[in-house]
C-alpha cells in the first residue's frame, strides 16, 4: 500500500485550490486522504500587501475549506511550521510542488514532507529542462517555446502546421484603440457576489490592521475576482462567450474609461489554482473552431497562457533562485514613497497617475500599463529591480513570486541582461500616445523632451539610452534607437533636466 493509499494527510497551499490539486488520477493524494490547509499570519506581515490581494487569498482559502468540509483540517497559525506541527506533529505529509523557491526549500527541508510533482501548468519541469538544454544557449526565447508547446500539446494546429498557416498573429493584435472611442463596448467581465465568508475576512483584516499587526496598501472594495471554482468557471465562460472575440485586435491598447478592455481577468484564478490552463486554452480553441471568434483573438489568448504564462513559470525554476538578484544595468535608486503608497496625486504624468489610481482601487491593471507605464517608468528612473519586483508582488491581486520575478527582473527591468527578452521594454511618450487616450488631458506633451512641457517618458527614454549607451549599442535591436541620441541637439539640456527630476 502506498503512502497516499494509506491516507497520509495532504497539504494544500493557498494557491493550490482547484480540483486538479487533489486528483489521484493526476498524481494527487488518495481520494480519501485527509487534507490540511494552513493560514499563516506571518505571510501577511512579511510584506505590505494590497488589501484586495490579502482579501482574495484568504477568501479563496476559506471558501475552499468550506467546500471540503470534514475532509480538511484548516489551521490558523502564525507560521507554516507552527501550523504543520499543530495539525500533524512529525507525521508524514504530502504536498504538491509549491510555487516559490523559498516555499520549495522549506518543504524539502522537512523530513516528514514528501513533495509531489507540480500541478497547474501544461509543461512539466523535466520536459522544459530538456527543451531548454537542447537550445544550448543561456538566452531563451518565448516564441520558440510557444511554438514547441503548440506542437507538443496539439493546440491550434492543423496537422503539423499552425492553424491558419501562421504561428504569430501579433501584427493583427497591436492596434491602437478605435479612433474616438472611450471604450471597446464589449460586455463587462464577470464579477462575483460576496458571501458571508467575505464578510468574515473583511472583519479579520480590519482587526489585524487596527491592532497594528499587519499593514496594507490600496483600497478595500467589494471583491472583484473569483474566490471559488464555481466563480472562476463562470468568469471563464463569460470571457470565452462574450469577450474573447475582441481580445486580439486591441490587446495592447489602453483607454482611460475602459480599464478592462477585452482582457480575461483570469490571472488571479489561474494563479490561485482555481482554473487549469489546459481548460482555458482548450475552450478558446473550441470557440474558434466553432466559428465563434476570429483566429487572431484565439491565438492571442492561447499565446498568453500556453506561451507567456508557461514560459515565465519555467524560466523562474530553470534560472534558479539567484536569477531574482540580477541587476545587469546596475540600477540602485530607491522607489519613492508616493509610488510605494500608490499615491496617484503625487505625479502630474497623467498616464502614471491614472494607472496608479487603478492599481490602488483594484490591485489590477492590464499588461500594457504594467509593462509600458509602471515598469517602463521604474526602468527609466533606475530603480532597484528587486525593490520593483517586491512592489509588483505586493500591489497586484495576481502577484506571486514565480510570476513576478521573470516578469519584472527579466521582461520589465532587463535586469537579467537579456536572458529572457531580446531588448528592454520601454518607450517614449509617443508609444503611450499612440496606444492610449491618456496624453490628451496630460499637462505634459509626448513629443516634447526638454522644458516645462517635457514628457517624463520621452525625456526618461533618451536619458536611459544615454546612460546605457555602451551596452545597448551591442544589441542589434537597439542600435537604431541609440544612434538617435546623436541627432538630439538638446541632449545635454535633457540630461541636466532629468538629473533634477522629482516625479
Ligand atoms: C511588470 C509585469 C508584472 C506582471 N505581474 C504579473 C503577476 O504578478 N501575475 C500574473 O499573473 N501576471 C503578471 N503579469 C503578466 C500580465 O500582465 C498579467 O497576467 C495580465 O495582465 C493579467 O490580466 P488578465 O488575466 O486580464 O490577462 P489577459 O490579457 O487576459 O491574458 C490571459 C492570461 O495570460 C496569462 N499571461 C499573460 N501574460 C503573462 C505573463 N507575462 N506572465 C504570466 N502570465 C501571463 C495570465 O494568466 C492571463 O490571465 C505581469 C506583467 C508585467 C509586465
Ligand atoms: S504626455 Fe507623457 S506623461 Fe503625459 S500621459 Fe502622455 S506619456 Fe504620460
Amino acid at each position: 500500500m502506498t503512502e497516499e493509499e494509506s491516507g497520509t494527510p495532504h497539504w494544500l497551499f493557498g494557491d493550490q485550490l482547484g480540483p486538479h490539486f487533489v486528483d489521484p488520477a493526476r498524481g494527487g493524494p488518495h481520494r480519501d486522504a485527509p487534507l490540511l490547509m494552513i493560514e499563516a499570519r506571518s505571510v501577511f506581515r512579511r510584506r505590505r500587501f494590497h488589501r484586495a490581494k490579502a482579501h482574495l487569498i484568504l477568501s479563496a482559502m476559506r471558501h475552499r475549506a468550506a467546500e471540503l468540509g470534514d475532509r480538511v483540517r484548516y489551521v490558523k497559525s502564525d507560521t507554516y511550521r507552527q501550523g504543520l506541527r499543530e495539525a500533524v506533529g512529525d507525521a508524514p505529509v504530502t504536498v504538491h510542488h509549491p510555487t516559490s523557491h523559498a516555499a520549495l526549500a522549506f518543504v524539502r527541508a522537512l523530513p516528514s514532507v514528501r513533495v509531489l510533482p507540480a500541478r497547474g501548468f501544461l509543461v512539466t519541469h523535466d520536459a522544459f529542462r530538456n527543451w531548454a538544454d537542447d537550445r544550448g544557449t543561456k538566452h531563451l526565447r518565448q516564441e520558440d517555446f510557444y511554438r514547441w508547446v503548440r506542437q507538443t500539446h496539439d493546440l491550434l494546429m492543423d496537422g503539423d502546421r499552425p492553424a491558419g498557416g501562421q504561428w504569430n498573429l501579433d501584427h493583427e493584435n497591436r492596434q491602437p484603440p478605435p479612433r474616438g472611442a472611450t471604450g471597446l463596448g464589449v460586455p463587462a467581465p464577470y464579477r462575483p457576489r460576496e458571501s458571508g465568508i467575505d464578510a468574515e475576512v473583511r472583519s479579520d483584516l480590519d482587526r489585524w490592521s487596527r491592532d497594528g499587526d499587519v499593514e496594507f496598501v490600496g483600497e478595500d472594495a467589494p471583491r472583484g475576482f473569483p474566490a471559488t471554482r464555481r466563480e472562476a468557471l463562470a468568469a471563464l465562460r463569460r470571457f470565452v462567450e462574450h469577450r474573447l472575440a475582441t481580445f486580439g485586435a486591441h490587446e495592447d491598447a489602453v483607454l482611460a474609461a475602459d480599464a478592462t478592455m477585452s482582457h480575461s481577468l483570469l490571472s488571479s484564478s489561474l494563479n490561485l489554482g482555481l482554473l487549469d490552463p489546459a481548460e482555458c486554452v482548450e475552450r478558446a480553441e473550441a470557440r474558434w473552431r466553432s466559428g465563434g471568434v476570429p483566429l487572431n483573438s484565439a491565438e492571442g489568448f492561447v499565446r498568453q497562457i500556453a506561451g507567456w504564462r508557461e514560459f515565465v513559470w519555467h524560466v523562474y525554476w530553470y534560472f534558479g533562485p539567484r536569477y531574482r538578484a540580477g541587476n545587469a544595468l546596475r540600477h540602485h535608486e530607491r522607489l519613492p514613497g508616493w509610488f510605494a503608497e500608490l499615491s496617484s496625486d503625487a505625479t502630474e504624468a497623467n498616464c502614471l497617475a491614472h494607472v496608479l489610481a487603478q492599481v490602488r482601487a483594484t490591485g489590477w491593471t492590464h499588461h500594457i500599463p504594467r509593462l509600458m507605464i509602471l515598469g517602463s517608468f521604474a526602468l527609466q528612473r533606475g530603480w532597484e529591480p528587486q525593490a520593483v519586483t517586491d512592489w509588483f508582488h505586493r500591489s497586484f491581486v495576481d502577484g506571486y513570486d514565480w510570476v513576478m520575478v521573470p516578469n519584472v527582473v527579466g521582461m520589465s527591468q532587463y535586469a537579467d541582461g537579456g536572458r529572457m527578452t531580446t531588448k528592454p521594454y520601454t518607450s517614449g511618450g509617443a508609444y503611450i500616445d499612440r496606444m492610449s487616450d491618456l496624453c490628451g488631458p496630460c499637462r505634459y506633451k509626448p513629443s516634447v523632451r526638454v522644458g516645462e512641457d517635457a514628457c517624463p517618458f520621452t525625456a526618461g527614454y533618451w536619458n536611459l539610452l544615454h546612460r546605457h549607451r555602451d551596452r545597448f549599442e551591442r544589441n542589434a535591436r537597439m542600435i537604431r534607437a541609440v544612434r538617435g541620441l546623436d541627432r538630439l541637439p538638446d541632449l545635454e539640456e535633457l540630461l541636466e533636466q532629468e538629473r533634477d527630476r522629482r516625479d
